[in-house]
């Protein structure tokens, strides 16, 4: 392994009586702490310096944007919901808003992979009981959560494990079983890569739990919210809103910017090439160790790297963390990138894309019609399709050769597409693992990981394995986070109370 290469030109550590700051891991959650930090550091005029450890060559961790022969295409997230100020903020303070590219209005059209058939997902209620979406029993038995009483144990602690329902179990609790089956398992499949039946609602969905516990249940909260709504004549938030957005040169654009920002900061390090294998206290403070080189003198450690890789920092710092870092388990996911020229596609994919429930038995658990979501992303005349397979339910899939998830790619999408002939690019990634994956007892292994740091005193960990698994999630949560260290290493109040500890 050849020893890493800091950033700065000295390529020296910062020396002086400042408080140091590590931070491992250089994706999009940590580089925006690491900003964040600097950021709120520099505002308060306390002397603080950064160190960001990352183990690639280059940063930014799962937001990479390929570029081939005219097609560009995402390694991880295909873009970010505008409804999280945290972001759009991160995306002023870089500069990039004139590079913000709003996906087209087409990508409301969303479908489901239903008997076979696809089906258009109806955007109002009433659409919704004229669809073929679910049979007329399955829509009575989803009207009848008006009447489904609220859970009376869910003023309990999140973290009570008696409590921590699944996604599914409270789906079919509520709306019906077939619902859960039909709606809830593809939307689980999409966000998480996961199985509603192994997910934990509270931890993946939270607002979920707090609408039916504020408002006995879904409809009666959409229904007072509406009404407020009207009132007030002003937005509300019973459910997932925003519009997608990426930017002009995809994903990478906003690490890159992220990276740019600590590289030309002179109290800020990103060094690459750093597979850190453990961190470590000594009289100095924190040690950042990996195979050729190691850091000391740390007044804190933010480990953003994700969680499996964290175990392995603390395995000899503290066991005990390091087995709840390691239980948290992470879904492996294929990323299929298909080129086609227009006319040898029949479909007009005018939409999002499809998702396909477990019970159609299909290998691809969906396809993005990448190209209809963000104009560019192939050449004149062609469409890009990504497709997506594995998951947490199907991890088989990973060991597939290229040729064969290719062949069943077009084998479940060729017929519903209109597909006609070979596609013109084939692109695999394989993330082996993807996404983490919230199930029960999140919550109560989230409040272990978070009174052992406490112990440590000065050690914190973000990043999705944590509080959300969206870029969104990982910047807001990343701004808390600096908060947080900031007030506890300069005995301060914190600005923000939401990475509570
Ligand atoms: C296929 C896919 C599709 C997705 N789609 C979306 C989407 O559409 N929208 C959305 O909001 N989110 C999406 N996500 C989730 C999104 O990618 C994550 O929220 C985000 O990338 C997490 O950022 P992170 O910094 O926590 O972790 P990562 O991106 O995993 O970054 C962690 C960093 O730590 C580094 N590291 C690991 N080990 C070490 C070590 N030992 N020493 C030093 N560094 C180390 C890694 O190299 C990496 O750079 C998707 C994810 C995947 C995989």
């Amino acid at each position: 392994m050849p020893e890493a290469s800091g950033q700065k030109s000295s390529g020296q550590e910062f020396s002086g009586t400042g408080l140091k700051v590590a931070v491992i891991g250089g994706g999009v959650a940590g580089l925006a702490a690491a900003l964040a930090l600097r950021d709120r550091a520099r505002a308060q005029g306390v002397d603080l310096s950064v160190t960001v450890f990352e183990k690639d060559t280059e940063t930014g961790g799962n937001l990479r944007t390929l570029n081939q022969g005219g097609w560009q295409f995402e390694w991880g997230p295909n873009g970010f919901l505008d409804n999280e100020p945290a972001t759009l903020r991160l995306v002023d303070r870089l500069g990039l808003r004139p590079r913000l590219l709003r996906s087209s209005d087409a990508t409301r059209r969303r479908f489901l992979l239903v008997n076979g058939k696809l089906q258009e997902i109806p955007l109002s209620p009433k659409a919704f009981l004229s669809s073929k979406m679910l049979s007329t029993r399955g829509k009575l038995r989803m009207a009848g959560e008006l009447l489904v009483p609220g859970r009376k144990d869910l003023g309990r602690a999140a973290t009570d494990l008696a409590t921590d329902e699944t996604i599914d179990r409270f789906g079919e609790r509520r709306l019906g079983r077939e619902f859960a089956n039909v709606m809830l398992d593809p939307m689980v499949k999409g966000v998480f890569g996961g199985e509603s039946k192994q997910l934990s609602l509270a931890a993946a969905f939270p607002r979920m739990v707090e609408l039916e516990r504020d408002h006995g249940g879904l409809f009666r909260a959409m229904i007072t919210l509406g009404r407020e709504k009207r009132r007030k004549g002003r937005r509300t938030d019973a459910g997932p809103t925003g519009v997608l957005h990426s930017f002009d040169g995809g994903m990478a654009v906003l690490v890159d910017g992220l990276a740019r920002a600590l590289d030309e900061d002179a109290q800020a390090e990103v060094v690459r090439g750093a597979d850190v294998s453990a961190i470590t206290r000594d009289a100095d403070g924190w040690r950042v160790s990996w195979p050729g080189g190691e850091r000391g003198g740390f007044t804190a450690v933010l480990d953003a790297a994700p969680s499996h890789a964290a175990a392995r920092h603390t395995a000899a710092l503290d066991p005990a963390l390091s087995a709840d870092l390691a239980a948290i388990p992470y879904a492996p996911m294929a990323v299929i990138a298909l080129g086609y020229p227009r006319d040898k596609v029949d479909h007009d994919l005018n939409g999002f894309g499809l998702l396909v429930p477990g019970q159609e038995k299909r290998t691809a658990l969906g396809v993005l019609w990448s190209s209809s979501i963000f104009p560019g992303l192939a050449p004149d005349g062609r469409v890009l399709l990504r497709c997506m397979a594995g998951g947490a339910g199907n991890p088989g899939v990973m060991t597939l050769g290229d040729d064969e998830l290719v062949k069943r790619m077009l084998a479940d999408l060729g017929p519903l597409l209109g597909l006609r002939g070979e596609p013109e690019l084939v692109n695999i990634i394989r993330h082996a693992r993807a996404i983490a994956q919230y199930v029960p007892g999140h919550l109560a292994r989230l409040a272990a990981i978070d009174a052992a740091a406490a112990r440590h005193g000065s050690l914190w960990f973000a990043g999705s394995a944590y509080r959300g698994i969206a870029v969104n999630a990982c910047v807001k949560e990343s701004e808390a986070v600096a908060d947080k260290i900031l007030a506890a290493l300069t005995g301060a109040r914190p600005l923000s109370a939401e990475v509570a500890r």
